[in-house]
């Protein structure tokens, strides 16, 4: 049975101040379905302080150790600060930062190593979607960005459709349902069936309270990673209920 994951990630927002809506969360969180909150990297130590059964990210690690390498984190430093899960390969990164799978499968490999957990995200573009290479770029991306050596404890998968990702644009059920699946199956193939089966699949890009129910009833879609509706207490705790309630 997999754990169900409402995982959160604040990207470039929240100052110190942003702690009292984890505070929030946190007393809100009965403790039954995981949370993981990802804050900036300026409040990783102080967010691990105050989260209680809260889970705490980074939203990114280089993928080496230590040295020369101005301005990045690495995995270790996430992990001192008081980080368990790490997101890699989000979309922004691959965008903004030029990320490849290979980068990606090496900041796996790196957040592995330092004993954090991994959310690799994944996802297509809208023109890619139009073109019905879907698939193929999902089976692309994980095929390249996950290091051999996964387990449902070190790996989590996030499913991101670009084009959905704080846009208010959602795919159908029976679209996330048939990437879901399809993941399921692509993982259940390359690391055996009992990993392939243990390791969470999230679905993500403009989950609310208001849809959080229907997209909670799709097959193999074991929570939510979320961006907007992450950052206040209001829109998350929602969440987190209707997947407890799923
Ligand atoms: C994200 O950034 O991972 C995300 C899903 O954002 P949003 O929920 O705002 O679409």
């Amino acid at each position: 049975m997999r754990r169900k994951l409402a995982a959160g990630n604040w990207k470039m927002n929240g100052l110190a101040a942003a702690l009292d809506e984890l505070k929030a969360m946190s007393e809100a969180n009965g403790g039954e379905t995981e949370v993981l909150i990802c804050p900036p990297a300026t409040l990783v130590a102080q967010a691990a302080s105050v989260a209680g059964k809260i889970a705490i990210g980074g939203q990114d690690c280089h993928a080496k150790t230590s040295g020369a390498h101005t301005g990045d984190v690495s995995a270790d430093m996430l992990k001192d600060a008081g980080a368990s899960y790490v997101i890699l390969g989000h979309s922004e990164r691959r965008t903004d930062h030029g990320e490849t799978d290979e980068d990606v499968r090496a900041k796996t490999r790196a957040a592995w190593d330092a004993g954090l957990s991994a959310v690799v995200c994944v996802g297509e573009s809208l023109s890619q979607r139009e073109a019905s290479n879907t698939l193929d770029i999902i089976a692309g991306q994980l095929a390249g960005s996950l290091p051999d050596g996964a387990t449902g404890h070190n790996l989590v998968v996030a499913y991101e459709p670009i084009w959905a990702i704080g846009t208010g644009k959602v795919p159908t059920t029976d679209q996330i349902g048939e990437v879901h699946d399809f993941m399921r199956a692509k993982l259940e193939k390359r690391f055996g069936e009992g990993v392939g089966r243990s390791v969470r699949l999230l679905y993500g890009g403009s989950v609310k309270p208001g849809n959080a129910d229907e997209i909670f009833a799709v097959s193999n879609v074991d929570g939510a990673l979320v961006g907007g509706a992450s950052l206040k207490a209001a829109d998350f705790v929602p969440i987190i209920e209707a997947l407890g309630a799923s």
